[in-house]
């Protein structure tokens, strides 16, 4: 894989405008450069280049082709001047919530927590949308601007307005449904990496199914195994830049789907990352760092070869690859239906570590599960791994605690969380599960 060097580059114009009009106060910033580098801060910070109309009850922020992408109220109904709605790609809403900072980072690695619409395994956060500021503008922010002035103004702001009142939510529903039709299938679960760009990635699937089929598993798919052909993954990144279009200049990530591209042949991967990295002409994107994320399985990660690792390690992708081991007791690998020996799991384990002490741009990590149900062998074994196998604190390699139950926090296992964590000697978090 050639190297090459992530150039910055913003030809974008940043224009202002302000309405003299107090009764209907509004202001429009065209264009505007946020941050160009992900952070993990504790306050909000918005990244990329996209468009801000602000008027006396709301916040709204566009990307680049023009659809919402983010929304917040300045009414007394807000919970919290620090706390924002996000849009995805997949036309979800998310809340961002600061859990009154307490915790969210230490359970995360975050600052900010995601609260989602649909059932997850998560163990934090209430009920935002249940909250009437934010189903306001979940239901009515296209409503809110249709009503606004497009007159009166220059010519380019005007022009704005009319092109983010057509990005309607019926439209931006049909966008996600393209998406998800590209590859053929929705991202039912993003690796938990994937927090590092907060989640946006641009997915690109090289592989379907996996190979286990374990019983416990939540987001698993009927598909077996099988790897894309190199015309269906070129046409895949066709349509992808077609469909990002102007606003893929706001991302550097990509996601390998699905849920083991770890398994395809080396060649494959390589050749889909470089073509990705051109196509997306990541770099010329406008923000720093180039990443790169996939799941991989014990098998697939025991079976890849040096000569992967060390051509990722050379490419210009930070590279996060995520392995779902479970357990590290043989009871509770049965109980949970995953078909794998304790031993491999143990093989995994050693070699995850022996990859990332040698390269410095790649992180493999790993999943356990958590639930009071399992058995107490379950936890003990974990913490031969987690603990009693290095002698000091790791800097890397994050282990993620995954919650068995959807739609289920349970105080007991988010104390046996911390339990757990502060005897880690790995970086220690939560797995929370969010679909694109
Ligand atoms: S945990 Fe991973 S390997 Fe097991 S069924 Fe789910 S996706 Fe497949």
């Amino acid at each position: 894989m050639e190297i090459l060097k992530p150039l910055q580059k913003n030809g974008y114009n940043t224009q202002t405008f302000q309405s003299s009009n107090l009764s209907k106060e509004l202001s429009i910033e065209l264009n505007r450069c946020g941050a160009n580098e992900y952070t993990k801060v504790s306050f909000p910070v918005k990244y990329g280049i996209f468009s801000k109309l602000e008027t006396c009850d709301y916040i709204f922020e566009f990307n680049l082709n023009h659809e919402i992408r983010h929304a917040r109220s300045k009414k007394r109904t807000w919970l919290h001047p620090s706390e924002w709605l996000k849009r995805t790609m997949g036309n979800d809403w998310v809340y961002y919530s600061t859990g009154g900072y307490s915790g969210v980072f230490e359970a995360l690695g975050e600052y900010y927590l995601p609260n989602l619409t649909y059932p997850t395994n998560s163990l934090l956060g209430g009920k935002p949308f249940e909250e009437s500021g934010i189903d306001d503008i979940v239901k009515n922010w296209h409503q809110i601007i249709a009503q606004l002035p497009d007159t009166g103004m220059p010519d380019e702001f005007s022009r704005w307005i009319q092109s983010i009142r057509q990005q309607s939510p019926e439209g931006l529903q049909k966008k996600a449904q393209q998406l998800f039709d590209i590859s053929g299938s929705r991202v039912t679960v993003m690796p938990p990496d994937a927090r590092h760009v907060d989640y946006n990635i641009i997915p690109l699937n090289i592989s379907d199914g996996c190979l286990y089929k374990c019983r416990f598993c939540k987001v698993k798919n009927k598909k077996e195994f099988s790897i894309r052909s190199k015309r269906d993954i070129d046409n895949q990144i066709t349509r992808l830049k077609r469909l990002y279009s102007k606003d893929i200049v706001n991302f550097n990530a990509i996601f390998l789907g699905e849920h083991d591209a770890l398994n395809a042949p080396c060649e494959l991967i390589l050749k889909t990352v470089q073509d990705a990295y051109d196509a997306f002409n990541f770099q010329s994107s406008y923000m720093t760092k180039t990443f790169l994320f996939m799941f991989g399985s014990v098998a697939s990660f025991l079976n890849a070869d040096k000569i992967l690792f060390e051509t990722l390690n050379r490419s210009p992708f930070q590279t996060f690859i995520n392995l779902g081991l479970e357990s590290y007791d043989q009871a509770t690998l049965d109980l949970l239906g995953k078909p794998l020996t304790r031993k491999q799991v143990g093989q995994a384990f050693e070699k995850i570590q022996a990859i990332n002490d040698t390269f410095p741009n790649i992180e493999i990590t790993c999943n356990f599960v958590m639930d009071e149900s399992l058995p107490d062998s379950h936890y003990e074994a974990l913490m031969t791994l987690i603990r009693e196998s290095v002698n000091r604190p790791k800097p890397k390699g994050c282990i993620y605690l995954s919650p068995l139950k959807f739609g289920s926090p349970s105080r007991q296992v988010l104390y046996d969380f911390y339990k757990l964590k502060a005897l880690s000697r790995f970086p220690t978090f939560l797995y929370m599960i969010q679909r694109l």
